[in-house]
């Protein structure tokens, strides 16, 4: 029942509401060598995209690394003995347009270490600009109001330098409101009381305060508390470095380190931290890389 409703969301989603759509490039298929075969789902991809990876041919404990311009990548069997490997390659929102490569390392028969590698073409993603007027605090904090906002920041790094080599999700991911299907605002770059900040990291769904916010996927809470940008926020670790952040909850409902279930309540549509109004931000960070989150419910991870 529930299952239908959210597919009929996703279906209802459309081209407009889906900023940064996936890139349209050409699907990669590489031969490796030692029976493996590589394939990415583009060639190229603009700022703040997500492609996947999937590694065919593997023996079934054969260990193979992966990295994605110069850092390492999680890749991960859907069963213990599975031939298949899977990744998501996400192209961070700010990462400068060029070729980067990403590579398969394993040691070949004699032992010694074998590679492969793809190029892929990042470009330059199409964001606008907005100017908004918020609260003069959440522009020119006071130093104590700045040495919180540092503390956020070094928790959530700390956050994000985790992998948890564990596949918690079930499926596909799903969108984080019921009934709302237009999320939008990703990338843009914000002037904000005519100063320029930094990038806006995720999507906004416009709600009223107090509607019910569910987890995307299942996965463990990483955080839930209130920091001083995102106001009352909870960080969902979804395993192998896959992340979800709602952030200005008026209520969180979950504790840090509470499993949760796909689809379960984690708190309530607000307004609280740097905000013009009551709305869901619901960011998705992979390997670090801040990717817009709507892309994660149009494909399996
Ligand atoms: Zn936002």
């Amino acid at each position: 029942m529930k299952r239908i409703g959210l597919l009929a969301v996703i279906a209802g989603l459309g081209a407009s509401a889906v900023v940064g759509a996936p890139s349209m490039g050409t699907p990669v298929k590489k031969v490796c060598g030692d029976g493996l075969t590589l394939r990415i789902s583009s060639s190229t991809a603009a700022q703040g995209n997500l492609l996947t990876v999937e590694v065919s041919g593997a023996k079934g404990n054969q260990e193979i690394a992966a990295e994605w311009d110069g850092r390492s990548i999680p890749l991960w069997r859907e069963t213990p003995a599975s031939a298949t490997l899977h990744s998501l390659l996400a192209v961070d929102l700010e990462k400068p347009p060029g070729k980067y490569e990403w590579k398969l390392s394993w040691a070949g028969p004699d032992g010694n270490p074998v590679v492969c590698s793809q190029a892929i073409t990042v470009r330059a993603g199409k964001f606008s600009t907005e100017r908004l007027s918020v609260e003069n605090q959440y522009v020119q904090p006071d130093p104590e109001q700045q040495k919180r906002a540092e503390a956020d920041q070094k928790k959530m790094r700390a956050i994000y330098d985790t992998v948890t080599p564990e596949v918690f999700w079930k499926g596909k991911f799903e969108l984080p409101l019921k009934g709302v299907t237009k999320g939008s605002n990703f990338g843009r770059r914000r002037v904000l009381n005519g100063e320029a900040r930094s990038p806006h990291t995720g999507v906004d769904f416009p709600a009223a305060a107090g509607t019910p916010v569910y987890a995307a996927q299942a996965g463990k809470v990483a955080l839930a508390e209130n920091l001083y940008y995102s106001g009352n926020t909870v960080v969902i670790d979804h395993g192998y470095g896959i992340y979800t952040l709602y952030a200005h909850l008026s209520e969180i409902d979950v504790h840090a380190g509470d499993a949760v279930e796909g689809a379960a309540v984690i708190g309530k549509v607000g307004a609280t931290g740097r905000v013009t109004g009551p709305h869901l931000h619901w960011g998705l960070t992979i390997d670090h890389a801040r990717v817009n989150a709507l892309q994660i419910v149009q494909r399996r991870p």
